[in-house]
């Protein structure tokens, strides 16, 4: 079987609409940090970025800008060029031809939109050419029942535009459109409950919930009020000191698993160390990371989720500046840490960081 660099020609990023200009200033300054070069190919607030290796090497691209170490993408795949001008009467037949000249097999095949009310309106679209399609890439043995979990997926930007696109397990979003959908509890104090959720989905693997996320541990929610990250906390059995001059959730407070502290979250300081830290605070994101910065290097926690607020024009500067603070700053005191930052689907102007220390 042919392999997907050898066939595809760029990289497909999926990213929140209006953030194009930030994930291209990433794309771009890390490509180029691995002496790799691409030009994008985007337009504003379309939800998605093309990029294309400037030398041809779309292995070396993609080795570069592998997608969980990206901040504002939701997606990477590798692209063929798009089908454009697709007739209303057949739009199947291009599809399959292009496929079919890949030489490249599949067990599965997501039809996928950009993230926009356009995108969203071509599902409908989509869908109903799903089983049509299938049935004929099944009879062309396209596709198959293993194909070592390769993926294709049809990214459709209009009625008559898709661009087909690959990818492999371990190197790709599972969730639909890079996007994981979660429902808010009725008893969730706040919509933001949903923020420090997909965190831990997108930062913890899962085999290890029971033991990083474990019940009995304590934790610290900076800014908590009105409680939804504390109310995620408690619903994992932890004890959580909030910390918020605002008021908290009654029903949350009757849990007694909460400990409600009305002073300053850059002041306050935990009365013994917590395995978690977590912080929502609406504040200049390097202030934010500076007293994330105190906290891990005090070892007051092990492990943080905080995010940083990014209403300014140049985001993908100011988040890098203040990820690269966090890390000199653990650098200089000798400790071993992860850090990870990711846009999160619930994450409006601001993106989610999470840093776990790794000294024992
Ligand atoms: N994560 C919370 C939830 O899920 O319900 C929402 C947090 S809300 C976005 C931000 C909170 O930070 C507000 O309740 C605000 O009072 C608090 N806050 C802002 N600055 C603060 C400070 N210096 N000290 C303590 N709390 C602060």
């Amino acid at each position: 079987m042919e392999s997907i660099e050898a066939t595809a020609s760029e990289l497909l990023f999926y990213c929140r609409p209006g953030f194009e200009p930030d994930l291209i200033a990433e794309l771009t300054e890390r490509a180029a940090n691995a002496g790799m070069a691409g030009y994008p190919r985007a337009k504003p607030d379309t939800g998605y970025v093309r990029f294309v290796p400037a030398d041809g090497d779309l292995a070396g691209l993609a080795a570069a800008l592998p997608l969980d170490g990206l901040i504002f993408a939701r997606q990477r795949l590798l692209a063929l060029h798009p089908l454009e001008r697709l007739s209303r009467e057949d739009r199947v037949t291009p599809i399959l031809d292009q496929l079919q000249l890949t030489g490249l097999c599949f067990d599965s095949v997501w039809h996928e939109c950009p993230d926009t009310n356009e995108g969203q309106s071509l599902v409908r679209l989509a869908r109903a050419l799903d089983r049509p399609l299938q049935a004929v890439l099944r009879k062309r043995g396209l596709l198959v029942p293993d194909a070592a979990g390769m993926r294709a997926h049809l990214f459709w930007s209009a009625g008559d535009r898709v661009q087909i696109a690959f990818s492999r397990p371990g190197e790709r979003s599972e969730w639909p459109e890079g996007k994981l959908r979660l429902r808010t509890a009725p008893d969730a104090p706040s919509r933001s409950a949903l923020k420090l959720e997909e965190a831990w989905h997108t930062f913890i693997p899962r085999a290890e919930w029971d033991t990083r996320l474990a019940e009995g541990m304590q934790a610290v929610d900076l800014g908590a009020a009105p409680g939804g990250w504390t109310w995620q906390l408690v619903r994992r059995g932890m004890y959580v000191h909030a910390v918020d001059n605002g008021p908290m959730d009654a029903a949350l407070m009757a849990t007694t698993q909460v400990e409600h502290h009305r002073q300053d979250a850059f002041t306050w300081t935990p009365p013994n160390p917590v395995h978690w830290l977590v912080c929502d605070i609406v504040d200049k994101p390097a202030r934010v990371a500076a007293r994330m910065a105190d906290w891990l290097e005090a070892g007051w926690c092990r492990e943080a989720v905080f995010n940083l607020k990014l209403p300014m024009k140049q985001r993908w500067q100011a988040a890098r500046d203040c990820l690269q603070q966090v890390r000199k700053r653990l650098d200089a005191a000798g400790i071993p840490h992860a850090l990870q930052a990711r846009q999160l689907y619930h994450d409006r102007e601001e993106i989610t960081v999470h840093v776990r220390r790794l000294d024992a």
